[in-house]
Parts: structure tokens; C-alpha cells; sequence
């Protein structure tokens, strides 16, 4: 009896592992497959959560192959007639390759895009500024970190900019800086013309990113990093007043290569960050991205009305350009 239920029990052990094994090869192989469909963007893989749930209702069964080509081909042809109504009717024939981006907005700072994803004849198009109302994606970012509620400076006086630039690595990215309304005019300019210049700069993200807890070791972090940044409600390095990047009228270039320096009474420099310790006093414009007045990004703020940390006597901040507003 003991021996007859065993073998039955064992019978069943062997069913369940054979079902199992069917469910998971199924399960992967529907992954892969959903993998595979291009769901760059949010409406894309709505559409392959819409279609796989119509081929699932309509068969019982989402693993099924049918199923799951009618739901990837679905979800294809939503995906590129979404990215053909993206297209402008008029410019649609100056489009040089169905992979061109059309929104900046819709990606991540830190993108890295092809060569061929940039419609040289429209570029201002990827240089965009953006309000910022209470509740939406950039405030939920901001908020209690590098902005707060102050009687200094609100939401309607910053603008949220997206701007492609080259990186160190000469590859084209996507970079996000949030400056004050009255200079995004200046700004988008000045990074369209960097870019046109093959201008290299390290990346560019809100300064959020490297949040701590505070605004001036946020800052520390973030420059810790490379980073290129700009609005920032804190006081000023060394001092109890708002600096400039409180309002969004600063911004700090590529700061490890061009470091913030306290020069002491006997002529040596202090700097906050290791690695900028080879770019105290070996300063010159053969080093690449150095800021010097030969610089192009120098030339560029000077004649937008910038000035530069470089020119104050001491300390010196070679990384700062700041421009006031009335
Ligand atoms: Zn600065």
C-alpha cells in the first residue's frame, strides 16, 4: 500500500516538474519577446501592454505564438505611427534619418544620441527652456533640495533647459540645467554655439542628483563629479550670503578642471577637490578644457554679459560665470 501510494506520488512529482518547466520556458520566452519590441517611449510600451492584453483576451492564453506575434507586430505599428505624427508636417522632407529626435524633452540627461539623431538644419530644437509649476516632474525633483519655498526667488523665476552638448568623450548627450528665466534667453544660446563648436563638457545634471541633505555639500558632491550645474538655493562658498546660484545666475563649468582657489599669503593655492590639484597655477589654453581667456566658453559669457570667477583676484573660480538681473 505504502509502496503503491509512493510510485503514485512520484508519478505526480514527475507531472508537476513537466508543467512547471512548460510555464517557465513560456514566461521567457514571452519576456524576450516583449524585450525586443523598441519601447523607447511611454506610448510605445502602452501599446505593448494594450496589445498583449487584447491577444490575451482574445486566446486565453499570452504565451501562446500567435498571440505574441499579433501583439509585438501591434505594438510595432503604434510605435512607429506614434514617431511618424512626432514629425512636423512641414519639415517632415528635411528629416535625414527615421531615427532623428524630435523631442529633447522626452529623454534623460545623460542620453548619449547618434551622430545621425541631430537635424543640423533645425538645432535650436534641441536647445529648449520649460517652466516649472508646482507638482510636475522637475518641481517633485527640486523640491526641498535645491529649491524651497523663499521670499527670494520662485518657481516662475527659474526655467528648466534641455540641451545636447559633447562630452569628453566627443559623444553627443543630453544635459539638463535649471537657470533664471530672465538668462535662459543667453544660456540656450551659449550652449547651442558650444555645441556648434564641438565644446567638451563632462555632463550636465541638476545638482538634485547628488542631494545629502544640504546645499553646500550637494554642491561639493556634484562638483566631486564634473558636474556642470547652476541653480542652486545656497549661500556662497565662504560666506553667509546667497550666491548667485541661488537665483539661477551662475553657472559652474566643468569645475574640477577649473577649480574654486584660495591663495594663501605666500602665493600657494588651496583647492577643495584632489583632483584638481594639477590645475592651480599649470593653467594655460592648450589643456583641454581648461577656462582661460583664450577659452570660446569665456569668450562666449563675456559677450553674453557674464563674468568670470577667473578674473577676481582672490579666490579665484575659474569654473563660475555669473550674470546679474534686474
Ligand atoms: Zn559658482
Amino acid at each position: 500500500m505504502n509502496k503503491k501510494r509512493g510510485r503514485f506520488s512520484r508519478v505526480l512529482l514527475a507531472g508537476e516538474i513537466v508543467i512547471l518547466g512548460v510555464l517557465v520556458f513560456l514566461i521567457f520566452r514571452a519576456v524576450r519577446n516583449y524585450e525586443s519590441v523598441p519601447a523607447a517611449s511611454a506610448a510605445g510600451s502602452q501599446a505593448v501592454r494594450s496589445a498583449e492584453l487584447t491577444a490575451s483576451q482574445s486566446t486565453g492564453s499570452a504565451a501562446s505564438e500567435p498571440a505574441e506575434s499579433a501583439a509585438v507586430q501591434s505594438a510595432e505599428s503604434a510605435v512607429s505611427l506614434q514617431e511618424t505624427v512626432l514629425q512636423p508636417v512641414s519639415e517632415a522632407a528635411s528629416v535625414s534619418s527615421p531615427e532623428t529626435l524630435t523631442d529633447v524633452n522626452a529623454l534623460p540627461a545623460g542620453t548619449v544620441l547618434a551622430e545621425n539623431q541631430i537635424d543640423s538644419n533645425h538645432l535650436e530644437s534641441y536647445f529648449i527652456s520649460n517652466e516649472i509649476a508646482e507638482g510636475d516632474a522637475v518641481y517633485q525633483r527640486i523640491n526641498q533640495k535645491s529649491y524651497r519655498k523663499n521670499d527670494n526667488i520662485g518657481l516662475s523665476d527659474l526655467r528648466y533647459l534641455k540641451v545636447i552638448f559633447r562630452d569628453f568623450n566627443n559623444q553627443i548627450q543630453v544635459g539638463e540645467i535649471i537657470v533664471n528665466a530672465k538668462l535662459s534667453d543667453d544660456f540656450l544660446t551659449i550652449f547651442q554655439e558650444l555645441y556648434q563648436k564641438d565644446y567638451q563638457i563632462r555632463q550636465m545634471h541638476l545638482v538634485d542628483n547628488y542631494w545629502t541633505g544640504d546645499g553646500e555639500s550637494t554642491d561639493t558632491a556634484s562638483i566631486e563629479d564634473d558636474n556642470t550645474s547652476a541653480f542652486n538655493y545656497r549661500t556662497a562658498t565662504g560666506s553667509s550670503n546667497l550666491s548667485n546660484h541661488a537665483y539661477g545666475c551662475a553657472i559652474d563649468l566643468n569645475p574640477l578642471e577649473n577649480p574654486y582657489v584660495v591663495f594663501r599669503d605666500d602665493g600657494s593655492g588651496k583647492v577643495y577637490h584632489a583632483a584638481s590639484e594639477a590645475y592651480i597655477y599649470n593653467r594655460s589654453s592648450d589643456m583641454p578644457h581648461v577656462i582661460t581667456h583664450d577659452d570660446f566658453a569665456f569668450q562666449l559669457f563675456q559677450e553674453h554679459g557674464f563674468s568670470w570667477g577667473g578674473d577676481w583676484n582672490n579666490p579665484k573660480d575659474y569654473q563660475h560665470f555669473e550674470k546679474k538681473v534686474s
